[in-house]
């Protein structure tokens, strides 16, 4: 290498490690923990167990025996991945029979199975919005939906947090010739509380837009059977774009949407995160296909999941924490300070509580948080055994 060159390669290194210090010395460098031992309630975190309370496995499925049992047939009877995109060979039998048995369990006349949520995210919303279009998004709304208004080039309105209100002002004080979207996340990922979708639902046929909704959080958890934020307000029918994934409560990995066969037909000749990548594996999709089947069949889970959530709430609040609006089984224990709270969460872990620090810029500044999340897993006892934590690390670090 000439000397020019040596000089520019030491800068460039100098460039990235001085952005390094700038994230650590603000409290917000991440680094991933390692977590041994198949997730459930119980996991092995630096050599001792401990208490998991911040997954996305909320029903405990990711380690259910007869789900596991479907992904290895799946292995055997199609492969361990799908060989190409779904447009080109990677279209398997287990793609169309989840995709028909997702539509049936959302009451949709169709559905389409993308590789996890971020892409179908991505795909749906820059497939149905184009530059003259508006849509209008929650400024809660998950990072995945702040990418794909970006990457859609229509005009983005932020409405203020769950403002309907809000929301009705923007609509009705601009006119525009192109098509409208309103989005929103069903149950707010990093808060627990959820959308107002009955306002969001009139606002949609008042003034002419189409309205998605991003059941990430809900998916097998929320409403009647685990169907979802629109089944729970009654309005599946008034929903014309709803998303889910099979990734958190379902146990597995990816995600689809559902709706009319005209909608579903479009995403698969328009959406580009559908169109240019891998066809998800079979294991995955036989695994939400089994996951699907137990959420119908062991209701009990969704029951244990709620009263697990009420009861740590219950204890948290009287405990003197801030746990914010929650409406649901995920419970941000309010610290605002990032160090804070990375303090908070060291803490726990030293009680074998692991609950992750959420920090910008996944919330915004000074509303750092741990994300507690219990899963149908855990029994009274470690909901007992965490909450006793949390009183202790609370005390250590002045934030009960
Ligand atoms: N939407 C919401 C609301 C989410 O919380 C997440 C994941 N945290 C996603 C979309 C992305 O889903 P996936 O992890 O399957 O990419």
């Amino acid at each position: 290498m000439t000397a020019a060159g040596q000089a520019a390669a030491v800068r460039k290194h100098d460039e990235i490690a001085r952005e390094l210090e700038e994230i650590e010395a603000r409290g917000l460098l991440r680094k991933p923990r390692l977590i041994g031992g198949p997730i459930g309630p119980r996991v092995e975190i630096d050599g001792r167990e401990t208490l998991l309370f911040c997954t996305n496995d909320y029903l405990g499925l990711a380690n259910h025996p007869e789900i596991k049992e479907a992904a290895k047939r799946a292995i055997e009877d199609h492969g361990a991945g799908s060989g190409a995109s779904r447009l080109v060979a990677g279209t398997l039998p287990i793609h169309k029979e989840l995709e028909a048995e997702l539509a049936r369990f959302k009451g949709a006349e169709a559905a389409v199975v993308f590789g996890s949520g971020y892409l179908a995210n991505i795909g749906t919303i820059s497939a149905l919005t184009k530059e003259s279009d508006v849509v209008y998004s929650d400024g809660l709304n998950h990072a995945s939906i702040v990418d794909a208004c970006r990457l859609s080039r229509a005009d983005v309105r932020v409405f203020p947090h769950a403002d309907a209100r809000a929301l009705r002002e923007m609509l009705g004080g601009e006119k525009t010739a192109g098509r409208r979207l309103i989005v929103t996340d069903g149950v707010f990922s990093m808060d627990g509380d959820i959308a107002p979708l009955p306002d969001l639902a009139q606002l949609a046929a008042e003034f002419d837009c189409r309205l998605m909704v991003d059941d990430a959080h809900a998916t097998g958890v929320v409403g009647p059977g685990g169907k979802g934020t629109a089944a729970h307000f009654g309005l599946s029918g008034s929903v014309e774009i709803q998303m889910g994934t099979l990734s958190k409560a379902l146990g597995s990995y990816g995600a689809f949407i559902v709706g009319s066969r005209d909608l579903i037909d479009l995403l698969i000749n328009r959406a580009r995160s559908f169109i240019f990548t891998t066809a998800l594996p079979p294991a995955s999709a036989a695994a939400a296909l089994e996951a699907l089947r137990v959420v119908e069949r062991e209701p009990e889970r969704r029951e244990r999941l709620w009263r697990n959530a009420a009861s740590l709430k219950e204890g948290l609040v009287s405990a003197g924490f801030d746990i914010g609006l929650t409406e649901t089984f995920i419970i941000p224990v309010i610290v605002s300070d990032a160090r804070d709270c990375v303090r908070m969460a060291d803490a726990l872990l030293d009680e074998r509580v692991f609950a992750q620090a959420i920090r910008p810029p996944t919330v915004p500044e000074g509303a750092s948080r741990l994300r507690v999340v219990p899963t149908a897993e855990h029994t009274e006892d470690d909901i007992a055994f965490a909450l006793e934590a949390f009183v202790r690390a609370g005390k250590k670090c002045g934030v009960a």
